[in-house]
């Protein structure tokens, strides 16, 4: 039985990892210190033989007895707002973090994939976003703990690769969603459908012509797993090309869910990128890879899952008039 060590278990992309990995037929250690992750997102895997889970902070030496194949680090805060109101622990787990876990990679002699992310070709100059781009980031901005730290982490990455001879793995995610997003993180989906379920107004940062790229979390977790399986080793985007300005995606949230409220305008936070699209080319021909779930799909699927929260989630949500620092 393969043993795979999930770093950021209980957060929204590592418990889905957790459910495929778990399918899949491996031993899953999923580790977390639930500072933005939540146990309800992997409890029905308490019960399973094949899964343990460690309550750690992985910016901190990590431990794990007996053999490891994989090891996935998807341990980070990851929403603008979260960014801001713990911005050190954002860079140490992408920092510290990914050190300890390259260090437990080379030990165990085991596969290492990292979550990069869109984020790293910052406000974008060219588009669709391939692989080949820098980016443009700014490293002193609200971003900038986020970003950059996502930036070392595919350095040190590349570095344990090639010095040390560990076998690495560099996927980009673009936005993604799905259930178990959580509901308060600010990210414009779930605010938007809290917004609408709570029967408040939809804000739209700046005027809505910026632009986004959505993919259904399963499509995510079918790239992710085949990139860890490839054998390639320079970076991989992962997300879903079909683009959409916040503006069009406000209209089929009201939509979708029906509400009669209106859309009203915030400001726009700092350095929040104009637009993102990813190209997808090599995820097509490396990985044979490419998104099956139409956004109408997703969206109502998620729908369903914030739908059937309680109302003591629903009703605590983020303000983000206490973050008014991010906006110019
Ligand atoms: N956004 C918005 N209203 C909200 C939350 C976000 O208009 O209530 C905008 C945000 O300014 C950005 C886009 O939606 O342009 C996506 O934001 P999100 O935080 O989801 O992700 P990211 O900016 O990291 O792509």
């Amino acid at each position: 039985m393969k043993r795979t060590l999930i770093t950021g278990a209980a957060g929204f992309l590592g418990s889905h990892l957790c459910d495929r990995f778990i399918k899949e037929g491996h031993h899953v250690i999923g580790m977390d210190n639930l500072i933005t992750g939540d146990l309800k997102n992997i409890e029905h895997l308490f019960k399973l033989p094949n899964f343990e889970f460690y309550h750690h902070d992985v910016s901190k030496f990590i431990h794990v007895p007996g053999e490891l194949d994989y090891i996935l680090h998807f341990a980070s805060p990851a929403s603008p707002i979260d960014y801001l109101k713990i911005p050190i622990q954002t860079l140490k787990v992408g920092s510290l973090g990914i050190h300890n876990c390259l260090g437990l990679a080379r030990v165990k002699n085991a596969r290492v994939i990292i979550a990069s992310t869109s984020e790293v070709y910052g406000d974008p100059h060219v588009h669709p976003q391939d692989e080949d781009y820098w980016g443009n980031v700014n490293p002193v901005g609200p971003r900038g703990v986020y970003d950059e730290a996502k930036r070392f982490q595919e350095a040190i990455t590349m570095a344990y690769h090639t010095y040390h001879n560990v076998a690495t793995r560099i996927v980009r995610i673009f936005n993604t969603y799905g259930p178990r997003m959580r509901l308060n993180d600010g990210r414009v989906l779930p605010a938007f459908i809290g917004q609408a379920l709570r029967g408040e107004d939809l804000t739209i940062f700046g005027d809505g012509s910026q632009t986004r790229s959505f993919c259904y979390v399963d499509d995510l977790v079918e790239g992710i797993y085949r990139l860890l399986m490839s054998d390639y080793v320079q970076p991989v985007n992962v997300g879903n090309p079909s683009e959409i300005t916040i503006s069009q995606f406000a209209e089929e949230i009201i939509k979708l869910t029906g509400t009669t409220q209106k859309v009203v305008y915030k400001s726009l936070p700092t350095d929040d990128p104009k637009q993102r699209k990813p190209d997808i080319t090599r995820a097509r021909q490396i990985l044979g890879w490419e998104p099956k779930v139409s956004r109408e799909e997703g969206l109502k699927i998620t729908y369903d899952y914030f739908k059937s929260l309680p109302d003591e989630v629903l009703y605590n949500y983020a303000d983000h008039r206490e973050f008014d620092s991010f906006k110019k």
